[in-house]
């Protein structure tokens, strides 16, 4: 299968309150993670990093001029592939097993993933390619040849950690469910959730290796809880209070929760 070269590997968009989302437009939906940046005054924030086949830094060199914390919401490799180009890497402490020895989940193909993993995703409601890629980010690259760079995380967080930036703060939030050690950014002076997969606007994933339905159910609840303005979620198109209840809700209807 011939690809074209990308002319451009990141899409940006900008949000209010200093945040920045950047994407993989030529990556198939369900692994194409939101990269989000956040502005402080003493330090910026880097909310997952993407597949990490093209420098993140290279490509957003003018939002990266300054001292910067890169936060996994958790270690699947959509969101993980680009922590190897931070110096500063968080994650919640029940992730890094998998972050200091990844287990090999990943893949720009169906084939890379594997049979079980791809039906899962299908059952969920995702398409999932045979490829993964409608673009190259460069000629020569072999997409047969990806891995996930080992990046070992630099500090682990627990719920209730405070992330300080100078003039804002973000608390931990830990979400268990799509993965053990999921997690949440929340900051509560603009009432933003950086909300990882705990919650996006698409197909939840609850029965992935190491996922958990009765952690889901407390997690949603939990959200439920949350008096947001907006949701910048680790997929898909950022959102408000009403649908986050919309979400949350069917699910728990669905899992008679
Ligand atoms: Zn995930
Ligand atoms: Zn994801």
């Amino acid at each position: 299968m011939t690809l074209p070269i990308a002319e451009q590997w990141f899409r940006r968009e900008t949000f209010a309150d200093g945040v920045t989302l950047l994407t993989e437009p030529h990556v198939d939906p369900f692994a194409r993670c939101n990269v989000w940046h956040v502005r402080g005054r003493e330090r910026d924030l880097v909310i997952d990093t993407g597949l990490g086949i093209c420098s993140l830094r290279e490509a957003a060199s003018d939002l990266l001029d300054r001292a910067v914390t890169c936060v996994l919401t958790h270690s699947h490799f959509d969101h993980i592939g680009g922590a190897y180009e931070f110096t500063s890497r968080v994650a919640h402490v029940d992730e890094l097993a998998e972050l200091s020895r990844p287990s090999g989940f990943g893949g720009l193909t169906a084939r890379a993933l594997g049979d079980e993993l791809v039906q899962r995703l299908r059952g969920a409601g995702y398409a999932v390619p045979e490829h993964f890629l409608t673009a190259l980010p460069s000629a020569g690259f072999l997409v047969d040849d990806y891995t996930v760079r080992s990046a070992p995380l630099t500090g682990t967080v627990l719920d209730g950690d405070l992330i300080d930036l100078g003039d804002r703060t973000f608390e931990v939030l830990h979400l268990p469910g799509h993965s053990p050690g999921s997690i949440a950014l929340w900051e509560g002076s603009t009432k933003t959730l950086f909300s990882g997969d705990a919650l996006y606007d698409g197909p939840l994933l609850f029965d992935l290796p190491g996922s958990s339905i009765q952690d889901y159910v407390a997690t949603l609840r939990r959200l439920l809880e949350l008096d947001v303005a907006v949701v910048h979620a680790g997929h898909d198109p950022s959102f408000g209070k009403e649908r986050l209840r919309e979400i949350a809700i069917a699910y728990l209807e669905r899992w008679d929760a």
